[in-house]
């Protein structure tokens, strides 16, 4: 890929050619793109990932403050924490839906937490 400045000194793309090859593309970088781009490499798939912008300052988690469901897995606590947002929800919400992110958030919370 080749870039030229132009006399005002905005950079443009003049042309662009970029051959990669992968086992998996990846396109976004938001929190979806980037567990399933880990999780390829994790498995030993080489990988690509593209975003329009930068990892963590695009997309809609950025900028949205998004707060995280993270209630460790004790009975009392989860009955808690589903029977509130149950409430909150207008009592639409479906329970087995409700544990699959409770239990995929403290997992993946602590994947991160352990990688620092
Ligand atoms: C105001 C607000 C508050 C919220 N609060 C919460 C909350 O408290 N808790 C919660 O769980 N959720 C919350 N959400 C929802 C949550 O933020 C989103 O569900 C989540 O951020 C989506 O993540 P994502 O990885 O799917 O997408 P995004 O974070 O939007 O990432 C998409 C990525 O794709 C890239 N992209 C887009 N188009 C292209 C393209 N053509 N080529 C290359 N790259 C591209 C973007 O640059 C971006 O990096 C909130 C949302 C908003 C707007």
């Amino acid at each position: 890929m080749s870039t030229n400045l132009s006399e005002s000194g905005n950079s443009s793309i003049t042309s662009s050619q970029l051959n990669l090859e992968a086992d998996v593309l990846v396109i976004g970088g938001g929190p979806s793109a980037t567990w399933a781009a880990w999780n390829a490499a994790a498995q030993g798939a080489k990988v690509i990932l593209v975003d329009k912008g930068y990892c963590g300052t695009s997309g809609a988690t950025a900028p949205s403050g998004t707060g995280v469901w993270y209630v460790p897995p004790d009975p009392q606590q989860r009955e808690e924490a589903m029977a509130s947002r149950e409430a909150l929800g207008g009592f639409l919400s479906e329970r087995s839906w409700m544990e699959r992110v409770l239990d995929q958030t403290y997992t993946n919370l602590n994947k991160l937490s352990d990688w620092g």
